[in-house]
């Protein structure tokens, strides 16, 4: 099919969609450096992790050497509902930018809870109804992960508690009620529902609230109430496993026309999308079989990737998880409230960090008043209105699409389009009216948050 035009949408069938997740550490010659317990800096155990999580998932999590797990059929057929996601040829906005790049996105907007979060949600919700839980808890940010745990939880009848971050709870309550209508419970985090809450809420009066703070209340409900298992929408190395389905279909319709990308791109909060993404091009690079450009995209106000520091790092506020060792700011590290672009977690996946430590990886960092223009004017031409995480792809997606305007070169782009923006309104609005400002922390701020990081000599 190399020489017929290339449609606005490739969709794959119901019979090519995977039926295999692909683990791409087991490709990797420099493993994902393994968690720690906190208290004797030993690799955890699966015995260890067992409290926290589901033992399917824990198993998921310690194994980095089988390379394909089979997709339990209950989750196949959730899938079907929303999947396969498009791979979109960027037509309208190549012109736009009148670019020999040919540009595509495969969009993962297309479900309710807008994001690719679902495709982890639903899987971990599988694994906690199979093992007879009674509910899984969580923390949110945005609130993208909260909702799709939200429905992953209703479709399997499991109870599910939600901590959001209070900023977002509070400037984002259409979010929280969509929750609400597939039955969750959503407590503002910090909140004095848990020890750890209430600890922080009396250091630090007043604050916004993290992804820290709330994944260390959500992991202490979990841990203290019979029936109950955390979960995580990003970050280990299970949900980049989940995610891998977005690359199998990327690739997989890549091929059906004989495309070979140049260069892809992800934007990066805790990596899952992006390791979602690359994981089948990321194989093919360790395996030594192609080559590719694979660039992380993250926010200059939360820098993990460009400014932080390959180290073992609590993954939590309340320093209640264990050590993970990732490109981090420090678990202290709490980003700008003006910051309203998502990607605010502290650290990063483990198995992205090692691929852009190992250097298969390139990561550039982006200002949010510069996302939001090409978040703009992506939304008039190609018609999604694409969430502000995602926008951090486009940004760089087009940056490269003009390179190449003034190479020629025709080079082709393939980049993550996670979710739509239609909860971040506020967001928007404050670009539109001009009140957006860009805060890049300076190296003293950064050298706060490093002073937290544990001493671990490994
Ligand atoms: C959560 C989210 C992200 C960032 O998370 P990763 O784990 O880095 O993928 C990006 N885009 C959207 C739309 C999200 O909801």
């Amino acid at each position: 099919m190399a020489n017929e035009k290339i449609p606005y949408k490739i969709y794959l069938d119901e019979n090519e969609l995977p039926k295999q997740w692909y683990n791409v550490r087991a490709d990797m010659k420099n493993k994902p450096a393994p968690l720690l317990n906190p208290g004797t800096l030993e690799p955890m155990t699966f015995d260890e992790l067992r409290p926290v999580f589901c033992d399917d998932l824990v198993a998921q999590e310690l194994d980095d050497t089988t390379p394909y797990f089979d997709i339990p059929q209950e989750i196949q057929e959730f899938y079907k509902m929303y999947r396969p996601s498009p791979l979109v040829r960027a037509y309208c906005l190549e012109k736009a930018l009148d670019t020999p790049a040919k540009i595509y996105y495969k969009f993962e907007g297309n479900n309710t809870s807008g994001s690719h979060k679902l495709n982890s949600a639903i899987a971990q919700a599988y694994y906690a109804k199979k093992q007879g839980l009674k509910g899984v808890t969580t923390e949110t940010g945005a609130g993208q992960w909260g909702t799709a745990l939200s429905m992953a939880c209703s479709y399997f009848g499991l109870d599910c508690k939600v901590y959001m971050v209070k900023v977002s709870y509070e400037q984002k309550p259409f979010r929280r009620e969509v929750m609400r209508t597939y039955g969750a419970s959503v407590t503002p985090s910090p909140s004095e529902t848990t020890q750890v809450g209430r600890k922080i809420l009396a250091e630090h009066p007043g604050t916004t609230g993290s992804l820290g703070c709330a994944i260390s209340e959500a992991v202490e409900a979990a841990t203290t109430q019979e029936g109950y298992r955390y979960v995580l929408g990003s970050v280990l190395s299970q949900v980049l496993l989940h995610q891998s389905v977005i690359g199998l279909e990327t690739k997989a319709a890549l091929d059906k026309y004989g495309i070979k990308p140049d260069m892809i791109i992800g934007c990066a909060g805790g990596g899952s999308n992006l390791g979602g993404l690359i994981a089948p091009f990321a194989g093919q690079m360790l395996r030594g079989e192609a080559d590719y450009r694979i660039i992380a995209v993250e926010p200059a106000s939360c820098p993990s990737l460009t400014r932080g520091r390959f180290a073992y790092d609590f993954c939590d506020t309340g320093m209640v998880c264990p050590l993970a060792k990732m490109y981090t700011l420090g678990s202290g590290f709490i980003p700008s409230p003006n910051h309203a672009g998502g990607l605010r977690y502290h650290g990063m996946s483990s198995v992205v960090s090692q691929l852009y430590h190992d250097k298969y990886i390139e990561a550039v960092s982006v200002e949010q008043t510069a996302v939001f223009d090409a978040a703009t004017k992506f939304a008039r031409v190609e018609g999604i209105l694409p969430a502000p995480e995602s926008s951090h792809a486009i940004k760089v997606a087009m940056d490269e699409a003009l390179k190449c305007r003034e190479t020629g070169e025709e080079k082709t782009i393939v980049f993550g389009l996670t979710g739509t923006g239609y909860f971040d309104m506020v967001a928007y609005e404050k670009y539109n009216d001009g009140v957006m400002s860009d805060y890049i922390p300076t190296d003293e701020d950064l050298a706060a948050g490093f002073a937290g990081l544990p001493k671990v000599d490994k």
